[in-house]
């Protein structure tokens, strides 16, 4: 669909809307310098789900904490900005629109940029915790170690991320289908879509036909066809114009 095509719908469908539901990916982050996984400068391979597995962290700790500190780059996560695609679902809400925000980001641009219901489906990088006794661990604390281990001296477990791994369940599955199931606007911001099961949201959302649903990515997904309105563009120039179309 062309651009300007698109983001004129996606305006009226929001002025039409009271519920809007959002579904982010690590391309609504990409604007602040933060890279993605799966497009072409991102950080994916296959080599990095293995290594970001439960399983892995039990086999070799060591190194999953180095890379995973690496791979998050969280020596400067706490510098990062959010950018347009932030302050748009933000703005939304300050028009009177109930939003609720799920994201697969472990970023915390959501909360950094002030939308205030956000479902962290992946968890975040903010911290790390004891699977044991579960005592929470800062950022500052990891950062120190080149092995976080828990304080606790009953305890002395090696402390796993606050970030799901692959192999573990992803968080707030109910709310966040409840939040779909219940929006009259669906939109995905950023995302490839190939991640499971949050993926399945889109057909969540699908099961009833008089809902919009709006995707904007900067390439084509698998889920395309299920979507009212497809736009394939950067976010920030889309958000901006979905603003001024809006406001006409
Ligand atoms: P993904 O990397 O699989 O897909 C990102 C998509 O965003 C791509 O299809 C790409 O074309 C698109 N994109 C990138 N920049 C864009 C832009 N400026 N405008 C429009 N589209 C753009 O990301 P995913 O679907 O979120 O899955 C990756 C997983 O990795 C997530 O589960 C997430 O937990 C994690 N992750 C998070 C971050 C973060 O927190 N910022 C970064 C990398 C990966």
């Amino acid at each position: 669909m062309v651009l300007e095509v698109g983001v004129q719908k996606v305006a009226e469908f929001i002025k039409k809307a009271e519920l809007i539901a959002v579904l982010t990916g690590a391309g609504i982050s990409t604007e602040s310098g933060i890279p993605d996984f799966r497009s072409n400068q991102g950080l994916w391979n296959t080599f990095t789900e293995h290594k970001l597995s439960t399983n892995y962290l039990r086999y070799d700790p060591r190194d999953f904490w180095s890379f995973y500190k690496e791979l998050f780059a969280l020596k400067t996560a706490e510098m990062y900005q959010p950018n347009d695609g932030h302050h748009f679902l933000v703005k939304l809400e300050e028009l009177g629109k109930r939003v609720t925000v799920i994201t697969q980001n472990i970023d915390g641009l959501h909360h950094k940029a002030g939308s205030t219901t956000v479902w962290e489906v992946h968890g975040n990088a903010k911290g790390a915790y004891c699977p044991s006794c579960m005592n929470p661990y800062p950022l500052d604390y990891i950062m120190k170690l080149e092995l976080p281990v828990c304080t606790n001296e009953y305890c002395k477990e090696i402390l796993k991320p606050n970030v799901v791994l692959f192999g573990d369940q992803v968080k707030h599955i109910d709310v966040s289908v409840e939040a779909v199931e219940q929006c009259d606007l669906f939109i995905v911001m950023g995302s490839s879509l190939k991640v499971s099961p949050i993926n399945q949201l889109v057909e969540i959302a699908r099961i009833q036909p008089n809902r919009k649903l709006v995707l904007v990515n900067g390439e084509p997904t698998t889920f395309d066809s299920l979507f009212d309105v497809v736009i394939h563009a950067p976010l920030g120039e889309t958000v901006r114009k979905i603003w001024t179309y809006y406001h006409l």
